[in-house]
């Protein structure tokens, strides 16, 4: 289950806000606890809080005494006592993103904001930046969507990663397929991970050459031997330093003033 929860407080209350100076207010105002302790003090009026603190230190109660509340960061902090409480209550919490399929845990919502996660369970899944989420069709045998990732092709894989391995597929279909380009280097390049995925010299670490495996797909051969990558927004080459078609670039722009 989600142990994220919203806490709201809500009635007559003074708030106090100090950070070098104090500034203090008094109405009948809500206040919302995030569970990442950001406090913010509502008001009636606009989006803005009459007053806040973003991801405090800390954020402390006491209900022996009406109601207190302190939130704490670095110099600054925020008290907030109630006069005549409304409520006090607390909602169960998830990050919000666009939907991009369904939880087959739970039958969830699954929305995308820095990963994938399932608003009702809480099931999370770390996936590329640059992936994409494929349609139900292409759903997975375990009931999750398949995401597209390209490496040198376009893989479409679980968001599982136990499930179907992404460095897998892209290890089966490029380790070893390209040479190391050093001169008196005889190794073939591996699919390795360090960080993200890299196409790795077999003789690290006496050839430390490696280079980070673009988003994209190969397209071709550069003249320095390696693969050239299409990213979608131009070509380059797999070692991000060479310049693989600079020539041709220029020879190949249309002529002006048409
Ligand atoms: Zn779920
Ligand atoms: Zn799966
Ligand atoms: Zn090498
Ligand atoms: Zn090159």
């Amino acid at each position: 289950m989600i142990d994220d929860a919203i806490r709201i407080l809500a009635g007559d209350c003074t708030v106090i806000a100090e950070s070098g100076d104090q500034q203090e207010y008094r109405g009948r105002m809500t206040t919302v606890v995030k569970p990442d302790n950001t406090v913010l003090v509502h008001d009636t009026d606009g989006y803005q809080p009459v007053a806040w603190l973003t991801r405090a230190d800390s954020v402390s109660s006491d209900r022996s005494d009406g109601f207190t509340l302190v939130a704490k960061k670095d110099t600054q902090t925020l008290r907030i006592a109630a006069h005549d409480q409304d409520g006090f209550a607390h909602y169960p919490a998830s990050v919000a993103g666009p939907v991009v399929g369904t939880c087959p845990d739970c039958s969830g919502a699954l929305v995308r904001s820095n990963g994938i996660h399932c608003v009702d369970c809480g099931d999370r899944y770390g996936i590329p930046s640059d992936a994409t989420i494929r349609g139900e069709a292409s759903n997975c045998d375990c009931g999750l969507p398949r995401m597209r990732v390209e490496r040198g092709l376009a893989f479409d894989v679980c968001l599982d990663r136990d499930c179907e391995s992404l460095d897998d597929a892209v290890s089966d279909a490029f380790d070893r397929e390209w040479s190391c380009p050093e001169s008196d280097c005889d190794g073939d390049l591996r699919i390795l991970r360090r960080g993200g995925l890299i196409a790795g010299c077999e003789h690290y670490p006496d050839c430390d050459t490696g280079f980070a495996m673009p988003a994209g797909v190969v397209d071709g051969q550069c003249r320095c031997g390696l693969p050239t990558f299409d990213t979608g927004s131009g070509t380059r080459c797999l070692d991000a330093t060479c310049d693989p078609i600079g020539e041709r670039r220029l020879e190949e722009r249309p002529a002006s003033g048409d």
